[in-house]
């Protein structure tokens, strides 16, 4: 995967390349609320969102449904403020996802273990249906295979940050998503 560098490291955030511009967020956070809005609508959707990278993405999401919803979070990590995942995950929630619509919602699915994770810890709780929204899905080989439905734009094998998304706990606040490697 992307090539690491110390979390130390400062870097200039505005001289990164921009890989996709606010506007560009903008245009297909809309695309995909209203489709959501479509597909479920008449029913209550319970968005799960994923701790820390999905907060500023679930944000501007709901924003633009048009059906009822609620709102959750479940906390998982893996990087541990590295570039490449450590390959363990770890999950905390208090979740009760029994007989509800539940539409689980990620920043970016890298080798998709997180979300493999996530989904076999929810489903135990037998929600009437899963499904996955994730704003970015990297396109690398060997990805394990899990169905996201609804994804915002298919990115090359780059580390990114912005939009939510972090390098040791930093430009998070970044409103567009920007390359780091
Ligand atoms: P996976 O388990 O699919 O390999 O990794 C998913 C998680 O790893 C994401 O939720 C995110 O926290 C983190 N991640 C994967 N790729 C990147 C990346 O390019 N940039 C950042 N900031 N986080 C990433």
């Amino acid at each position: 995967m992307s090539s690491a560098s110390s979390p130390e490291e400062i870097i200039n955030i505005n001289s990164q390349e921009v890989l996709i511009s606010r506007g560009q967020i903008n245009q297909r956070v809309e695309e995909l609320g209203r489709q959501i809005s479509a597909d479920y609508q008449g029913r209550e959707l319970h968005l799960v969102g994923v701790l820390n990278g999905a907060f500023i993405f679930l944000a501007d999401l709901v924003r633009q449904l048009s059906i009822p919803c609620q709102i959750c979070f479940l906390q998982a990590s893996s990087y541990k403020d590295k570039k490449v995942s450590s390959g363990e995950v770890t999950l905390m929630h208090n979740l009760d996802l029994s007989g509800k619509d539940v539409m689980v919602v990620e920043d970016i699915v890298d080798t998709g273990l997180t979300l493999k994770y996530i989904l076999e810890d929810l489903q135990q709780q037998k929600p009437t249906s899963i499904e996955i929204c994730a704003l970015l899905s990297k396109n690398i080989p060997d990805k394990i295979p899990v169905e996201v439905k609804y994804v915002g734009f298919e990115i090359e094998d780059r580390f990114v940050v912005g939009y939510g998304l972090d390098y040791a706990e930093k430009y998070r606040e970044v409103p567009h998503i920007a390359c780091l490697d």
